[in-house]
């Protein structure tokens, strides 16, 4: 997926933190998991499956990319594929920046998920309509103004 790489590149440009991550893409992987165990914060939506991972060592977030068994049971829709990958990216954007801002260990988890949750729809949705492809409004989140809040 080659726009995954352009919208790190949109997040690490955000302004939100001066410091750069970096991704690592793994088209095979259906999950995180699959690939990496240990400090890492992971994402517990879409049933407990993680299809992104933060590792604040080296500031590196690991991106699956099959989402063929989750299309063909009915979880993700295969329109949506891509968007769910990007949100999982911004996602765990946001933990990098909480991470720099010496947030992520020390709130609570639930306000760190949140925060976390809500930014990645206004980042990805940001994003595609600046690239101005004619895409939908990602989880509605259009109708509220994209820009407040990030
Ligand atoms: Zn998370």
């Amino acid at each position: 997926m080659c726009v995954l790489g352009d919208f790190m590149n949109y997040l690490n440009s955000s302004g939100l933190t001066t410091h750069p991550c970096e991704v690592v893409y793994i088209p095979d992987a259906p999950s995180v998991e699959a690939v990496a165990e240990g400090d890492a914060v992971d994402d517990e939506r879409n049933n407990g499956v993680g299809f992104a991972m933060y590792v604040p060592q080296s500031m590196t977030i690991y991106v699956a990319g099959n989402m063929q068994p989750y299309i063909e049971s009915g979880e993700i829709e295969q329109e949506d594929a891509d968007n769910v990958i990007l949100e999982s990216l911004a996602h765990e954007y946001v933990h990098h920046v909480q991470h720099m801002d010496n947030r992520l260990f020390l709130f609570n988890k639930e306000e760190v998920e949140r925060e976390a949750e809500e930014k990645a729809i206004l980042l990805l949705n940001d994003y595609l309509a600046n690239r101005g492809e004619g895409f939908g409004c990602w989880r509605g989140a259009c109708e509220t103004g994209t820009k407040k809040g990030i």
